[in-house]
């Protein structure tokens, strides 16, 4: 595996609406897309940083990985993505090094990506995701 870029930080927070104009007005960034992804119980808001997004989750369920994160840690971030090349190859890399992972195998994600996630646990503590086009 061999990642390019990190192509996106994950961030929850409690509500999009009082989150995104901290990073429009303070930041000065534009949120150039909101998007409900319904299989993740989450709607998500987009900016770019350069090559790198910031991708705000707010839950919309409390019992959804969003929802728990947020109970038991509150907000902050939540993961961090690089893109690699292909997905499933990558998992399969990560696994065959001993990680454990939460996908066994690419699947859709926000922004039509195909993503997957490592386990925290086998990752130092950071919730990674891999994504590619
Ligand atoms: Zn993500």
């Amino acid at each position: 595996m061999k990642p390019t870029h990190i192509e996106h930080i994950g961030i929850a927070v409690k509500s999009l609406d009082d989150a995104i104009p901290y990073y429009e007005k303070v930041l000065g960034l534009e949120c150039y897309a909101v998007e409900e992804v319904k299989d993740q119980k989450v709607k998500t808001a987009f900016f770019k940083v350069g090559q790198t997004k910031i991708e705000l989750l707010e839950s919309t369920d409390p019992e959804g990985p969003i929802g728990k994160f947020l109970e038991k840690k509150g907000e902050g971030i939540h993961h961090i993505a690089f893109a690699v090349p292909d997905v499933d190859k990558a998992l399969k890399d990560a696994e065959a090094n001993g990680v454990k992972l939460i996908d066994q195998q690419g699947r859709k994600g926000a922004e039509g990506l195909n993503i997957g996630f490592l386990h925290p646990k086998t990752t130092f503590g950071v919730l990674t995701e891999l994504c590619s086009e």
